[in-house]
């Protein structure tokens, strides 16, 4: 089943997040952009998937149609473990982590969609699960860098269902705040590897008695397995893998005892099939799994579908923002600090086609086979 064609579309949508916009690698992030990968085969049918993302999708997409899309058009979409093993490797020298491991994963993620349509199957289905129903869900908040921002955000998703809310703050005092705004609540903090792992250590003592989730990222660079593992005695769960690549990055933190809950990114590790083996890996070494999934189109969905298909639910993580609109609506929100499956095959659901043309930034670039 030939691939024929691969288009890279870039939705640009309008969002509030209760205070005022936070920077993401040096520039305002004042809208959500989604990087969609949209990938069709010789019988017609189509698959969308989404790779990284916000401020990356220029390089994304630029892998994506400059080496990836010509590599990838005429091969056998049918076969996704010998594409994993082939287009990996051929452009390895690039890099194994970043735009075209990013790029590989949106492409990915459109081929077991466009699997579980030609199978007439939900994606959750084909990876030997079924529908769960409502599957709980946690806020994650961005920065606010103030905390009384925060405790009214933390507030206002406890009362939209939020039984767990994720910080992206720095400070004792902001988790306190959350603390108090939410009572009963559980709370994470996520400080982006923002500490040397001797700053970490102490803050991380600071912290100790707050009653945290869990700590994410405490430690820059995020590849010092060894400063992360110094972290552990202080008894505070640590979770990471958001920037880890794929399956042996996991087995490196793993293997330096540096993390209690892992974190694998499907549109980063290299797509649904790496996310899965990454998942049993760690489940088999006793970590908990906990995916990375601030998307807002098929990465989010596609995390929910492979959650759906484990037996101990993971939560899903929800960025706490309101969009105006999304062309994956309503999959893409919580209701009640839950998230539903969407019920068609693959994914689940295909883009609003109207949202799309009104929230598309530029046009699709489009590469086919040549006849
Ligand atoms: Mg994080």
């Amino acid at each position: 089943m030939q691939i024929t064609a691969i288009e890279t579309v870039v939705v640009s949508l309008p969002f509030t997040m209760g205070g005022p916009y936070s920077s993401f690698a040096g520039q305002v992030w004042d809208h959500l952009d989604i990087l969609l990968v949209r990938v069709e085969t010789e019988d017609g049918l189509v698959g969308w998937g989404e790779a990284f993302g916000h401020v990356a999708i220029p390089a994304t997409r630029a892998a994506i149609d400059s080496v990836l899309a010509p590599l990838l058009l005429g091969r056998d979409a049918t076969d996704i473990e010998g594409l994993w093993r082939r287009i990996p490797h051929a452009v390895h020298l690039l890099g194994r982590n970043g735009p075209f491991v990013y790029g590989f994963s949106g492409i990915e993620i459109a081929l077991w969609d466009l699997a579980g349509k030609r199978a007439g199957q939900p994606l959750h289905r084909l990876l030997g699960g079924r529908d769960p129903g409502p599957m709980p869900a946690y806020a994650s908040l961005l920065n606010y860098g103030d905390p009384e921002l925060v405790a009214r955000n933390c507030a206002e998703a406890a009362a939209r269902g939020y039984r767990s809310l994720k910080l992206h703050e720095t400070t004792v005092e902001a988790v306190r705040a959350a603390a108090r705004a939410a009572p009963g609540a559980e709370i994470m903090l996520d400080v982006n590897c923002a500490w040397s792992p001797v700053e970490a250590r102490a803050m991380a003592r600071a912290l100790a008695g707050e009653g945290l989730r869990w700590l994410e990222e405490p430690v820059w660079p995020p590849e010092d397995t060894t400063g992360l593992a110094s972290l552990r005695e202080i008894g505070i769960p640590l979770s990471a893998g958001e920037n880890v690549a794929g399956l042996h990055g996991f087995r490196r933190l793993i293997e330096a005892g540096a993390i209690d809950i892992a974190q694998p990114s499907v549109t980063k590790i290299g797509g649904v099939a790496e996310m899965v083996r990454t998942i049993h890996l760690c489940q088999a070494a006793g970590i908990e799994v906990a995916p990375h999934s601030p998307y807002f189109g098929p990465g989010l969905i596609a995390t929910m579908q492979i959650a759906a298909a484990l037996v101990e639910k993971p939560l899903i993580e929800i960025l706490w923002l309101d969009m105006e609109a999304n062309p994956f609506d309503p999959w893409v929100r919580a209701e009640g600090g839950m998230v539903r499956l969407p019920p068609g095959p693959g994914l689940g659901c295909d883009p609003d086609p109207e949202v799309l043309a009104r929230y598309g930034r530029g046009a699709p670039n489009r590469q086919e086979l040549k006849a």
